[in-house]
Parts: structure tokens; sequence; C-alpha cells
């Protein structure tokens, strides 16, 4: 198994650095950037660093793509250099517009602008001039046999492989017979075309690898019905890194053995000074699953509501749960980049989400389980407004607001317990709490329900004992919050938790897959939570923190004036640190 990441997590945090000069010189902080840094001494390319982000716009953006986003225009900002966005898109079965569109929204969202804006199937032209001239040169034939007999005579890592039939056709024959593939002459998996190189070749991806094969009038979201031959990943990704003049194509660990393809490729179609590929670690994230296609089916199959499903790893689903682009940008500077595999932790993520929260967002009070108190000595029909911070003492930020208070208001319902244990320091009978920003209450009366539920709690405040009064030195113990019953705004909280119930979603049982491992409780919706007034205001889309609760968003596209909704986006604590203990 792969190793895991697991780094010391600090709880403060760095400036935010948006505003501050980039240094004069970068830092190396990974083995990528000191290439490139040598790169730059070296004038190895005679170009300034070019990067580019190739997504596939087959489905949409996950945190994996968020570390290959930052890097590639990380890298070209801190060196001087561009970065292009550049849709890969050679299949025409899959691909889609909707993703073009999610794909740019999600990169500027994240902070970053491309220089170049290029789509592969631009391409298709120059790639196809490409290939004629390849074959023109003896270093691609046409071959007749089905893909399936291609891989049975690919041979093994042992022996070699068996030369196809029609390997040595003439160059005049392999022309014709591409140009007829290309005018739609023949049936799909009729024939293909494959570079010429070894079949005895150590590294398997070389053996004649295909280049080009028929998709007779197949639809492509872009290029329609004009094309009856699409070109293969190996085929099509380096020459379009070749053809945009790029340096280094960066890209992830398993397409290290594609490198001898993309090399030859790109010297054999005349580049000079070529870009060269360097491959990374791919992020993997515990508790959830980074793949397209793994992602495609939680969408298809109802698991999630969309895309943009709070829970999902999208970033279309960290955006509607209410993460900054922050947050993520810090979270993929903290893992960085390696040269070995390793899955990372989501409390990692989870606390880059906090650290960031904490320095930006106001606090609020509000409650998720309400049970209603009576202050029995609180004058009827009275009501104080209180002052409250909107920030802790540590935080930069300052603000205060005002938060009605009276003689009905609801606390969360386990703040009190009837008959606690030793050190429990909430409400419980004849015990003081303070209530937070006023009076210190004491708990004189339970009343229950004929099931023995507590429904109302019967309490007494000291009147000397007001938040910023003479006597509000008096000590003790808790401190809990709640809201005023008569000015609270009821609202729907959803909580959403972690979408699979183990690290590695793909370590299931014989004959399960992924799915069985999600997690039942991943969303748990409250209809009904109490929340201060002050929050009325606000447009849909602003952040808080609920004290003492976890930070929140309010729903941009369920909110409306009337009807609240509330996104968890991450609890105060790690609940689930505390599980893996018990378990
Ligand atoms: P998926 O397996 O989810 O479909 P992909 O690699 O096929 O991902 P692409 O659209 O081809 O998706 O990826 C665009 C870029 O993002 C590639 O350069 C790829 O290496 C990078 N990338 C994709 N997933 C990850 C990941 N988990 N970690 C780091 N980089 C990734
Ligand atoms: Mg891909």
């Amino acid at each position: 198994m792969a190793a895991r990441i697991r780094l010391k997590l600090s709880p403060t945090r760095r400036p935010v650095s948006d505003s501050a000069p980039a240094p004069e010189t970068p830092r190396a902080r990974d083995f990528i950037r000191e290439m490139v840094a040598d790169d730059v001494a070296t004038g190895r390319f005679g170009r300034a660093p070019a990067t580019r982000f190739p997504p596939e716009p087959n489905g949409f953006l996950h945190m994996g793509h968020a570390k290959s986003i930052c890097l590639n225009f990380g890298i070209a900002k801190e060196f001087g250099g561009t970065c292009n966005l550049r849709f890969d898109d050679t299949n025409p079965f899959t691909e889609d517009m909707k993703y073009v569109e999610a794909i740019q929204r999600d990169v500027e969202w994240l902070g970053f602008r491309w220089d170049g804006l290029y789509f592969a199937s631009d391409y298709f032209e120059r790639l196809y001039d490409i290939a004629e001239r390849l074959v023109t040169r003896g270093k691609a034939y046409v071959d007749d046999q089905t893909e399936e007999q291609i891989r049975a005579n690919r041979g093994t890592v042992t022996s070699p492989g068996t030369p196809s039939p029609w390997r040595d056709r003439s160059p005049a024959e392999n022309l014709d017979l591409l140009r007829r593939m290309k005018a739609g002459e023949f049936e799909d998996g009729a024939r293909v075309l494959r570079a010429k190189i070894d079949m005895a070749h150590p590294n398997m991806i070389m053996r004649d690898p295909l280049l080009l094969r028929i998709r007779r009038g197949a639809h492509h979201y872009r290029r329609g019905t004009a094309w009856n031959i699409f070109p293969l990943y190996d085929f099509a990704h380096g020459l379009s890194d070749a053809i945009e003049g790029i340096t280094r194509s960066l890209c992830t660990l398993e397409f290290k053995d594609n490198r001898d393809i993309y090399d030859w490729l790109v010297a054999e179609a005349g580049f000079t000074s070529p870009p060269t590929q360097v491959e990374f670690a791919r992020l993997e994230l515990d508790y959830t699953v980074l793949s397209k296609r793994k992602l495609l089916r939680l969408v298809n199959e109802g698991h999630v509501t969309g895309w943009d499903d709070p829970r999902m790893p999208t970033i279309a689903g960290l955006r509607r749960r209410g993460v900054r682009p922050e947050a993520i940008r810090d979270f993929a500077e903290t893992i960085g980049v390696a040269r070995k595999d390793a899955r990372v932790e989501i409390a990692l993520f989870e606390h880059a989400v906090r650290n960031d929260l904490n320095m930006e967002v106001p606090r609020r009070l509000a409650v998720l389980d309400p049970v209603k108190v009576v202050l029995v000595n609180y004058p009827e029909g009275q009501v104080e407004q209180l002052e409250a911070q909107d920030y802790p003492h540590d935080v930069p930020k300052t603000g205060t607001r005002t938060v009605p208070f009276s003689r009905e208001i609801w606390i969360e319902r386990d703040d009190f317990m009837e008959d606690p244990p030793k050190k429990f320091f909430r409400l419980s009978p004849g015990n003081e709490v303070r209530l937070r920003f006023g009076y210190i209450i004491r708990c004189e009366e339970v009343v229950k329900d004929a099931a023995g539920r507590v429904v109302e709690l019967h309490c007494t405040y000291d009147p000397e004992t007001r938040s910023g009064g003479a006597n509000s030195d008096r000590k003790v113990k808790g401190t809990i919050h709640w809201v005023s019953a008569a000015h609270a705004l009821s609202c729907e909280v959803r909580l959403y938790d972690r979408l699979f119930s183990q690290p590695d979603p793909d370590d299931v049982a014989e004959g399960q897959d992924f799915l069985a491992a999600l997690n039942p409780a991943s969303l748990v919706v409250i209809p009904e939570a109490k929340v201060e007034p002050s929050v009325a205001a606000d447009p849909a889309g602003s952040r808080y923190q609920f004290e003492r609760t976890g930070y929140f968003y309010s729903e941009p596209e369920d909110s409306r004036p009337g009807k609240l909704v509330f996104n968890r986006i991450v609890p105060l604590r790690d609940s689930w640190a505390k599980e893996v203990r018990k378990g």
C-alpha cells in the first residue's frame, strides 16, 4: 500500500499571500521547481517556462486536478512564464461543452488566469499532417489487425511481440490507406495507424503503439462529424504540448512509461527544443474518490445530487459547500509535490479549510438542536440588546453587533444533562452556566413529556452578571450559546460529512465496488434550527462560524429570505479522530 501523508497540524496560519510581493528568486520548494529553476538558469529551452493544464472535458474538476492546476499555474507565475488551459478533447464519445464551461469557471474561481486557451481538437489537421509525414518516412503503417489482435501480439515483458503481417507495407500503400481511413471508407476497427518502432522494445508501450483509430461519423462536440479518425492519447498529447511550445509537461506518475513515446513522437515530428514530460504523485485523498469515472457514477446513479453536491470532492462541490479557494490553494501548497504516490489524510484538508475560515468569517449564534429555556425571574416582555463580538481576540478582524435577549431562549439540547458526569461544565439541575455575551443562569427545574424527554428547562438568571457589567467577573466553568426564542430565525441546516465511511473506498470485499463504502449518513438535514436574527440582512453565500458548532455557508442556490438554508462547511473539530480511536 502507498505511504500516507500525515503532516503536523499547526494551528496558526500564514498571512494571506495574495497581496504579498513575489520573491525575486523563487525558492525551489520541490523537485519540479528545482528543475524549472535550472531550465531558467541554463536557458535549456531558449524560452520562458511554459506549462499547461490539460483536462479532458468529460467531467468536472476535482481536488486532484486542483493540485495539478496549482502546480502548473503556480510555476508559470513564480518563474515569469506562461500556462495554457488546453482541453485534451480527442474522444468523440465522452466530451461535452458543459464540461468545458464548468472547467473554465473552476480554474478561474481557484484564482488562476490562463495565457492561452486551446483545444486539442483544433490540432486534428496538424496531427493528421504529422501522421502523413510519418507514413511517408516509413515511421508509421496502417495495420489491418483488430485492436484485440494487436494486444494479443504485443508479447509480454519477458518476450517480444509478434510483428503485424501488415508491418512492411510500402509508404505509398500506407499513405493511400491512411487517406481512405480519413475519407471514411472503412468501418470502425477495420484498420488503425501504428507507429513503426520496435516490437521487442523493453517498454511495451513502444511496441508499435496505436496513433489513429477509425470512429466513422462519430459526433465530436466541437468538430461535429467532420472527422472519421481520431488520435489516441499518446499521439495527441505530446504533440499538442509541442505545438504550444510547452517546456515542461507535468503529469501524474501513471504516465511514466508513456514518456518514451512522448519523446519519440516530438522528435520524429521534427520539433526542435521539444517539451519534456515530468511526472509527479497523483493526489489520493482519504474518505473520497478522485476519479472522474467514479464521480460520474455517483452523479448518474443518484448517490449525490450532482457534480456540485457539497459532498463531492469536485471544485464545484467544494465551492457550493462554502470552502474558499484560498483553502484549496493552501492545501495544495501544504501537500507539495512528490515523486511517490501517497494517500493524504482528509484531516489535512479540513485543517486547511478551518484555518482559512477562522481568520476570515464572523461568529454568530445558532442552535442546531434546540431545547427551550424559560428564565422565570426575567421580566415578561423585556428585551435587551446585548453587544456581541464578531471575532475572537486572536483574529485580526474586528466588529460588533447586537443580539436580542429575552425571557425565553433556545439552547443546544446536549448542553444540558440531567445526570451529568464529573467534568460536564454545561447546564444541569442546580448548576450554573454563562450565556455567551449574557448572564449566568442556574437550572431550577426540568420539564419532561410523558416519554421522559426534556421539553423545557426553567432557570433563573443573575441580573448582576451581564457580560461587560460590573459583576461580569464572577466565574463559572462553562459558557454556552443560545438564541432568543422570540427573535430567532428558523432555518434548515445541512450537515455534510465524509462521503465514504472508510479511508480507501476501493478497499472493499471481493465482488463489491467503491459504492459499498458510501457513508449512509453523509448528509443529515436539520429541518428547523434556530439562528440569531442578524444574519437575515446578509446575502446568500455568506459564511460564518456558528460558535461552538462549526463553519457554515448560507446555501447559494436554495436559501431565500424567509427560508434560510445553511451548509455546514466543516465542524470545529475532527469528530472522526475520536471514532477512529474508539474503533
Ligand atoms: P480522472 O482519472 O479523474 O479522469 P484524468 O487524469 O483522466 O483524471 P484529466 O482531465 O486527463 O483527468 O486530467 C487533467 C490533468 O490533471 C492531468 O494532467 C492529470 O495528470 C491531472 N490530474 C488528474 N487527476 C489528478 C490527481 N488525482 N492528482 C494530481 N493530478 C491529477
Ligand atoms: Mg485523463
